[in-house]
């Protein structure tokens, strides 16, 4: 039997997707011309046309539904990025995320650690909004996943802080419950993955934020240390 197309698609995506991202680390032996030593990569440059795949991206039929995909923002040369779930109503609308209520208390728990949009990088997991604000497929997530994956090659963070289970799942190609791994420490390439709660499931849960700031002391110890 044929295969469906949309898993044909994720599978040459997926492909493509890990070929750039080895291209970014430095693998030189693959038929892609590599910068030259000399030249700094171009970051800012990349991270756009990254963005620029994400708003035409057809791969998922979360794009169907979408007003605006939302690739994701901050400063290209950030040490820590922070990753979410997926865009929610108003990131929807505005293209950027982050920017509604639990964007705002993601605002003050940055503040809390002295960081804020122009030292960090914001993005998610998948870069449309699931209709109904509902959890990301696993297919969705895996689909999107390369997005991110290549932002955070470019950005090669100190710290990657993924903000609830869905974005801890994702990045770990596991599925774990955020309580049993919240404020532990995963390597991964050269960034350290600290997973903690979602702001949104702060909001709801106010009593989880006394370990939500032990997680963060954890992020800016680790950004002191790398200084
Ligand atoms: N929740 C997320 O996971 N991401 C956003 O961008 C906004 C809300």
């Amino acid at each position: 039997m044929a295969p469906s197309p949309e898993p044909t698609a994720r599978a040459a995506h997926s492909l493509l997707a890990r070929l750039d991202c080895e291209r970014v680390y430095g693998a030189d032996s693959l038929p892609l011309s590599a910068p030259a030593a000399s030249s700094p990569a171009p970051i800012t440059e990349s991270l756009h046309a990254i963005a620029e795949e994400v708003r035409s991206c057809t791969l998922c039929s979360l794009s169907d539904s979408r007003t605006n995909a939302v690739p994701g923002e901050g400063n290209p040369r950030a040490r820590i990025v922070f990753v979410g779930e997926g865009p929610g109503r108003d990131e929807d609308l505005n293209g950027r995320p982050f920017v509604g209520r639990a964007g705002q208390l993601l605002d003050r728990m940055m503040a809390a650690i002295g960081l804020d949009r122009t030292t960090a990088y914001i993005a998610n997991v998948v870069k449309c909004r699931p209709p109904g604000n509902r959890t990301p497929t696993p297919l969705e997530a895996a689909t999107c996943i390369w997005y991110l994956r290549r932002q955070l090659a470019l950005i090669r963070p100190v710290v990657i802080c993924a903000l609830g289970g869905v974005a801890a799942s994702a990045l770990l190609e596991r599925q774990i419950r955020i309580t049993a791994i919240r404020g532990q420490q995963y390597p991964m390439g050269d960034s350290m993955l600290i997973p903690t709660f979602h702001p949104a499931y702060l909001l709801r849960n106010p009593s989880g934020k006394k370990e939500a700031w032990y997680d963060l002391k954890l992020v800016r110890r680790l950004l002191d240390d790398s200084e």
